[in-house]
């Protein structure tokens, strides 16, 4: 097929989906609060007066994130950036350690990173889920890594590998199991963005876990385009009361209880999620089921309709995994490399014109100016990839309100 065919095939099946009207504008992924509780608990925290960072919402909304992923501490954050720089510092990065990445993400996973003035480290990412490769982990790290005193150094430039974030990428989940046996196996701190996979989960032998679990702490967000949204919002989550314990301090100024007294015993931040965006992360939960049941409807929409175009596929869940689909995507097949980039803007471009607004994958972190000089392995999967991937109308009312 020539491009402008594919193009145009594309958009005509998207447009098989639902029956958008004319003119009507369809974005990547919306929020959802229609027939839902959220009106009603926000007023009943306006009307108690407790709307900032204290009250029982906070508390419900945590318990009811502690009850669906199985983890058993959940501290509750004004958003997932925040939630993450949070469950680093915790977990003992500091100034000047490296992080291991993958550079294909969301920048708020180096940017955490770099809050707390460590350096985000570079390794690729693997093509099927598109998350960190554990190959290419554990090749990383026996060629730059020495052991001095039980900690893991880059011995190219002498600094600290503090943790490893792997990230779940448009909420499939990445090959968590084996990149957790290699973070123990090195012993350095293991800490999922599992930002997007809110409802992902991965089957072991005679379990299933919930995205976010494998790490010593990991974090969820709830930002507008998020699976469920509280607002603005993110969570930490973790299975060490200790670790919850300093998170829960930390967000909160430091500030040790009493009455009165305003004592504080660290420096903290004030980083907790408002009473009443917690009553509508409450809500929200309430819907969670039914958004994850629309979804994999749309996403088994999505692949019959394009089943017999040949130049493309859906990015799919593996075996033993529980995609959320919070983003469904297609990737373009092909050998041509220099085709790709101008193929997919083709079909961006023409996607726009007729107002679906489709959207490419993140730029790599590693390309933009503040991380070109960083640390990397080599990047050849996370190159090839992105360009392929096309991010397609993804929100669960598409189908179903
Ligand atoms: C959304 C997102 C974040 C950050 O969450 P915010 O709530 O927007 O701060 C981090 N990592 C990934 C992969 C994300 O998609």
């Amino acid at each position: 097929m020539k491009n402008n065919q594919l193009v145009e095939k594309i958009i005509e099946k998207i447009f098989c989906i639902s029956d958008f009207k004319l003119n009507q504008k369809i974005v990547l992924h919306e929020p959802y609060f229609k027939n839902t509780n959220a009106l009603k608990y926000a007023k009943e925290c306006i009307n108690s007066g407790w709307v900032s960072s204290a009250g029982k919402w906070v508390e419900n909304f945590e318990e009811k994130i502690c009850a669906y992923t199985g983890s058993r501490y959940a501290v509750a954050v004004s958003n997932g950036t925040v939630a993450l720089r949070l469950a680093l510092f915790i977990s003992g990065v500091k100034s000047s350690d490296e992080v291991i990445i993958p550079p294909f993400s969301f920048i708020a996973t180096a940017n955490a990173v770099s809050h707390l003035g460590a350096i985000p480290h570079f390794v690729d990412i693997e093509p099927n889920r598109l998350g960190l490769s554990p190959a290419a982990l554990q090749q990383r790290l026996e060629e730059i890594s020495e052991r001095k005193n039980g900690l893991i150094y880059n011995k190219l430039t002498g600094r600290r590998i503090a943790a490893v974030i792997p990230v779940h990428v448009f909420g499939n989940p990445l090959k968590i199991i084996e990149i957790k046996k290699i973070c123990d196996h090195w012993k350095i701190p293991l800490i999922e963005d599992a930002a997007e996979a809110l409802g992902s989960w991965v089957k072991s032998e005679n379990s299933i876990k919930h995205c976010g679990t494998f790490g010593k702490a990991s974090i969820i967000s709830f930002n507008g385009n998020k699976i469920i949204s509280t607002g603005g919002g993110g969570v930490l989550i973790t299975d060490s009361f200790s670790l919850a314990k300093k998170a829960r301090h930390l967000s909160t100024t430091a500030k040790i209880p009493h009455k009165w007294e305003f004592e504080h015993d660290e420096i903290g931040w004030n980083d907790r999620l408002p009473n009443i965006n917690a009553a509508i992360g409450s809500s929200q939960m309430e819907i969670l089921d039914k958004r994850l049941e629309s979804k994999r409807k749309l996403f088994e929409k999505y692949s019959e309709i394009f089943k017999d175009i040949k130049e493309i596929e859906l990015v799919r869940e593996e075996e033993n995994c529980i995609s959320n689909n919070w983003l469904i995507s297609i990737r373009l097949k092909g050998d041509n490399k220099k085709n790709l980039k101008i193929m997919r803007n083709e079909i961006l471009n023409y996607a726009h014109t007729k107002n679906i607004l489709l959207r490419p994958s993140w730029n790599l972190i590693n390309t933009f100016k503040m991380y070109k000089k960083n640390p990397s392995g080599e990047l050849k999967i996370a190159e090839d990839q992105v360009y392929r991937i096309i991010n397609l109308p993804s929100s669960p009312q598409l189908i179903d309100l």
